[in-house]
C-alpha cells in the first residue's frame, strides 16, 4: 500500500494520466480512505484547471514570437500614427485658423460663408496629413524591400 507521501507525490502524474494502472489501483484505493489526500487531489486538479488557459498547445516559437511581434507593432504603429495625424490635423487647422481669424470676427461677412472657410481649413489638413503618412508609409516599405531581399 502507498502511504500519504508516496500518494501525494504521485497525484500530478495521476491526474495527467500518466501514472502505471497498477499505481492508478492502489492510489485510488488510498484516495477511498484518506479524506486528507482526497482534498490534496480536489486542490491540485482547481489548481490545474486555473492553469490550464496558460499552456495551450505551444506553436513553435518562430511563429509565436512573429504572432506577438506582429500584433503589438501594428497596434504600436496605429496608435503612433493616430496621435500624430491628431496632432497634425490640429496645428494645421490652428494655423490656418489664425490666418482667417480677421475675417472670422468681421461682422459685416455672413456666418455661412464664415463656416465655409472653416470647413474647407479643417478639409485641408486633414488632406495634407494624410498625403504626409502616404509619403511615409511608401518610403518605409521601399526600406523594407530593400532589406529583405
Ligand atoms: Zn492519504
Amino acid at each position: 500500500m502507498m502511504n500519504h507521501q508516496e500518494v501525494q507525490e504521485k497525484i500530478p502524474l495521476y491526474v495527467a494520466g500518466e501514472l502505471p494502472a497498477v499505481e492508478v489501483a492502489e492510489l485510488e484505493a488510498h484516495l477511498e480512505s484518506c479524506e486528507s489526500c482526497r482534498h490534496e487531489l480536489e486542490e491540485f486538479r482547481k489548481m490545474e484547471e486555473m492553469l490550464a488557459p496558460l499552456r495551450l498547445p505551444d506553436p513553435p516559437d518562430e511563429l509565436w514570437d512573429g504572432y506577438w511581434s506582429g500584433i503589438y507593432n501594428r497596434m504600436e504603429r496605429r496608435l503612433g500614427w493616430m496621435l500624430f495625424s491628431l496632432g497634425a490635423i490640429v496645428l494645421l487647422f490652428f494655423g490656418f485658423y489664425r490666418l482667417v481669424e480677421g475675417m472670422l470676427a468681421d461682422p459685416t461677412v455672413p456666418p455661412l460663408i464664415k463656416w465655409g472657410v472653416l470647413f474647407i481649413g479643417g478639409g485641408l489638413a486633414i488632406l495634407l496629413v494624410s498625403v504626409i503618412r502616404e509619403q511615409l508609409f511608401h518610403r518605409k516599405n521601399e526600406r523594407y524591400r530593400e532589406v529583405r531581399r
